[in-house]
């Protein structure tokens, strides 16, 4: 079993009801949900949208990275997530990032550090967003970070310095 770190994310009028269905659908597709921080409502980054709402969860997975990846993917589909949507959208605004129903972004996976096509863990900008270090620090707040060798506290703490 390993331990995989989730943060889905949401700025749909409906985000609440959708975390809580992306939680059971990673409950029932990735693995037990053994921890999960409280719901978090943050402005959007990058582009002018509505709120995010953002939670992390652990789940104890038996399966690969990219399964892990297949699986949120089709999370995300199955909650409406249109992906030839926002490649519209972005074109149309020219802002990088769209708004979606539901994101569900692959934080940590145990602490493996991965480079493929089609996964980087951990996620590269999580020690930049607040809405991230967040909820991450209250699921696991001593956790070190394989790559930056200090704790989600410590990382935490230092951007609040900077
Ligand atoms: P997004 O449109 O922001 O949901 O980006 C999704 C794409 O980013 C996926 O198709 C993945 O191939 C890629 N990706 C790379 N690293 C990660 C990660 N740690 N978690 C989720 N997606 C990732």
């Amino acid at each position: 079993m390993a331990r995989v770190v989730l943060i889905t994310g949401s700025n749909a009028p409906e985000a609440e009801k959708l975390l809580a269905r992306a939680r059971r659908l990673v409950a029932e597709r990735v693995g037990a949900v053994e921890k999960e921080s409280t719901v978090h409502r943050s402005r959007a980054w990058g582009f002018e949208a509505p709120d995010f709402s953002n939670q992390v969860l652990v789940s104890a997975t038996s399966l690969a990275p990219e399964a892990v990846l297949d699986a949120v993917n089709a999370i995300e589909t199955a909650l409406g997530r249109d992906r030839q949507r926002e490649l519209a959208e972005k074109a149309a605004t020219g802002q990088r990032y769209a708004s979606r129903p539901i994101d569900i972004d692959i934080l940590f996976y145990d602490c493996e550090v991965i480079g493929t096509r089609r996964l980087t863990v951990p996620h590269p900008l999580m020690a930049e967003r607040d809405f991230v270090l967040d909820p991450l620090a209250e699921v696991m707040r001593d956790f070190v970070h394989p790559t930056i060798g200090k704790s989600i506290e410590e990382i935490r703490n230092e951007r609040r310095k900077s």
